[in-house]
């Protein structure tokens, strides 16, 4: 529930940090005890008064210098977690930061055990110590948790949490001469292959889960910042807190106590509000964009003209239909009539994909609020920051404190929220796997569930389409965001007759992409959302390689210059795939096109239909009855004839089998955040037969 971390002046922050090394150079030098605040006034040349002004007390001094050195491991941590991607890395990484040369150190040393000689005393001291704990304990099981059955993964958590302290803390205390950083890194990486070894016979018996139903990183605890990563630069953009339950609760009791009044508004009050909130997204489109494009790695021309503007319009559209929310008259007879009511939910939930995080916002919030709801959103861990901005944005434009709130957090507090039995609904925006886990969560107190989930969309081109508009229509259905759009067509079957010429103009155009710095508003290709999503999109080209597939272009990082430094992937197009190859069934998400060859209509139809996704589909054809006859056989919720990826507001937007439940976006939307209410109306006497 914090923004993007409030900043100092760089002055302040300066002196800051300069107190902050005295003050653990006279820790090193004094201990605990000895370090005073009139003393580290006097090492510092200031005056106490000063340090007073920025620390409060002795306390506050000592509490900022002891973060200062957890937070230097934790941020060493996260730099190493980020250049790797198995889970033994993973691990590795952490041992390598705890144990690193920097933490074997005198002065540091000496600093550390002077703290932790406090800890047990010291409330604040207690509760840093105790994050840095939990943290270490959570990388490490998270990891373990991919290599071996949970219970093992937590206890093996805890013992090399152990070793990595007791270590250490044996070589603090003989002065270094006990181990070293290389020697206790060797013992600690010596220990750990032991154990894996150990756990991989048991591990190979058990059949691998998929990967979308593996346990995922529960994330840092309630209270705890987490940072949020340029996926362009691999720089942190900003920290965030995640909620636990106690702000979950908080966040439901001021929802509830608001959305009475929200609700009770006119239709028309409520719209002029939304409306107003419409023009404001309008009117920082441009700072939004750059937001969006620092946080997701897309480029700016298109976050400029698609993300905030497809939230504007979405405002836009639901104010208007707040004003004609209606019931029903139901003539019963002269007797009697019916009527019914459409109310609101209540309060109801959205949890937001990285790929779109304000528009997803948008989409969720604009229906619910024009119905009269409350909505309670947890934006997606790696793109948290837009959807504090449109709750800023919902206060300016009106919207009662309450209404529209923003919880952090990780899929504990996704969860949080799922289960939460005053939380009426819950509209996801996914993967399958998360889906599933939402809906049974919120089957427990029978929440109705409006789910967005992935999907592995055919696009369909026949001989007698516009070539020209069909290889852009691939182009849109394949590479904008980077591939990260879930109702990309990322199976592109081509008829057998114009495969070649196909293929030849799209190559062309493809290898002309401009790849680039996504602030650059010539860049046409931006970063993939975070190291582990580049790392899983170039593992499904490896394996398109090795099952036969041939890249035309594309197939790899791109590594240039200043692009080395983020997560950018070559726009991908494979000839020579077959149907059943792991890049032509499985979502990728990732810039990657599968080309397929087909013969008749009957067959493509059959082959489109044969998988467990059904989010969209797109038909490229000149002949218009074949266009409709194919579009009703395809089983996708949202199809596309001679376009794709365009999706106007008015126009309803969902999926069928696997890739979800519900429609968000146009008049459809309103059943999913209302609920009917009938009446029966007498006018005459009552006949009762007692
Ligand atoms: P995830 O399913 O990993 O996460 C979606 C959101 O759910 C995140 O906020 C996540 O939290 C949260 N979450 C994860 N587990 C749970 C849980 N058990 N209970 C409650 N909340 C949970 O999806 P991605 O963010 O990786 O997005 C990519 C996927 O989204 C792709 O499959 C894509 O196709 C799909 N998508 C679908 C769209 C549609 O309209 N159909 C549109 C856009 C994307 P956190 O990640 O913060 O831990």
């Amino acid at each position: 529930m914090t923004s993007v971390e409030d900043s100092p002046s760089p002055i302040e922050d300066t002196r800051r940090r300069q107190l902050v090394e005295v003050t653990i150079d006279s820790l090193a030098e004094l201990g605990y005890v000895g370090t005073t605040l009139a003393q580290i006034a006097v090492r510092a040349g200031v005056s106490p008064g000063l340090v007073a002004h920025y620390f409060g007390d002795k306390d506050g001094l000592l509490d900022a210098a002891f973060r200062s050195l957890a937070r230097r491991v934790g941020d060493h941590v996260r730099a190493r977690l980020r250049q790797v991607s198995t889970p033994r890395g993973r691990i590795q990484a952490v041992i390598d930061a705890n144990l690193a040369p920097e933490e074997f150190e005198q002065r540091t040393g000496t600093a550390w055990l002077a703290f932790w000689g406090q800890v047990l005393q010291v409330a604040p001291l207690r509760r840093v110590q105790s994050v840095y704990q939990r943290r270490t304990l959570s990388n490490l099981r998270s990891s373990l948790k991919k290599l071996m059955p949970q219970d093992d993964a937590q206890r093996l958590a805890a013992m090399i949490a152990a070793m990595i302290d007791g270590v250490w803390l044996r070589a603090a205390l003989s002065g270094w001469r006990e181990a070293d950083s290389e020697s206790a890194r060797a013992l600690l990486t010596a220990f750990v292959d032991g154990r894996l070894e150990r756990a991989a016979p048991a591990a190979a018996g058990r059949a691998a889960a998929p990967e979308s139903a593996r346990a995922r990183s529960s994330g840092p605890a309630a209270g705890e910042r987490f940072a949020s990563i340029n996926p362009a630069t691999g720089e942190v953009l900003g920290y965030v807190t995640a909620a636990g339950s106690a702000q979950v609760d908080a966040a439901v009791r001021a929802a509830q106590k608001a959305q009475a009044g929200w609700g009770a508004m006119t239709g028309t009050e409520r719209a002029r509000v939304l409306r107003r909130a419409a023009d404001i997204l309008r009117s920082r489109n441009q700072e939004l964009a750059e937001l969006e494009t620092r946080d997701t790695g897309k480029p700016i021309q298109e976050t400029r003209v698609v993300d905030v503007a497809s939230g504007a319009d979405c405002f836009e559209y639901f104010a208007g239909l707040a004003q004609s929310l209606s019931g029903e008259h139901i003539d019963l007879g002269s007797q009697a009539f019916g009527y019914t009511r459409r109310e609101p939910l209540g309060l109801v939930a959205g949890i937001g994909a990285w790929n779109y995080p304000l528009q997803i916002a948008c989409w969720k919030a604009a229906p619910a609020l024009a119905c009269g709801n409350a909505m309670i959103f947890k934006p997606a861990e790696l793109t948290p920051f837009t959807a504090e901005k449109l709750q800023e944005i919902l206060l300016e434009a009106g919207v009662p404190s309450g209404i529209f709130q923003v919880v952090q957090g990780f899929a504990d507090t996704g969860r949080l929220l799922t289960r939460h039995p005053d939380i009426r609904k819950v509209s996801l925006t996914g993967e399958v796997g998360t889906g599933k886990a939402v809906m049974s969560d919120a089957a427990q107190t029978l929440k109705s569930v409006t789910l967005e989930l992935g999907g592995k969309s055919p696009l369909i081109i026949f001989g007698d389409a516009k070539l020209d508009n069909a290889v852009s229509g691939a182009l849109l259905a394949n590479f904008y965001s980077s591939g990260q759009v879930c109702s990309n067509g990322t199976r592109v079957f081509v008829h057998r007759s114009i495969k070649a010429s196909f293929l030849e103009r799209l190559v062309k155009r493809v290898g002309a992409m401009r790849i680039g710095d996504p602030m650059d508003p010539a860049t046409q290709v931006g970063a993939l959302v975070s190291e582990q999503h580049m790392h899983k999109v170039l593992s499904y080209i490896d394996r398109g390689r090795a099952e036969g597939a041939i890249a035309l272009t594309g197939g790899m990082r791109v590594t240039s210059g200043e692009l080395a430094k983020g997560y950018f992937v070559a726009p991908t197009v494979f000839d020579n795939c077959r149907d059943d190859m792991a890049i032509v069934r499985e979502e990728i998400f990732g810039p990657v096109m599968s080309v397929l060859e087909f013969e008749d209509e009957q067959e493509v139809i059959e082959r489109a239909n044969a998988t467990e996704f059904g989010l969209a589909a797109g038909v490229f054809t000149n002949d218009l009855t074949r266009a409709h006859r194919v579009i009703a056989r395809l089983q996708a919720g949202t199809c596309w004839i001679n376009q794709y990826n365009v999706t106007p507001i008015e126009l309803p937007f969902g999926g069928v089998k696997l890739s979800g439940l519900g429609r968000e976006n146009g008049r459809a939307a309103i059943e999913h955040y209302t609920q009917l209410k009938s009446v029966y109306v007498s006018m005459g006497d009552i006949d009762a037969p007692y």
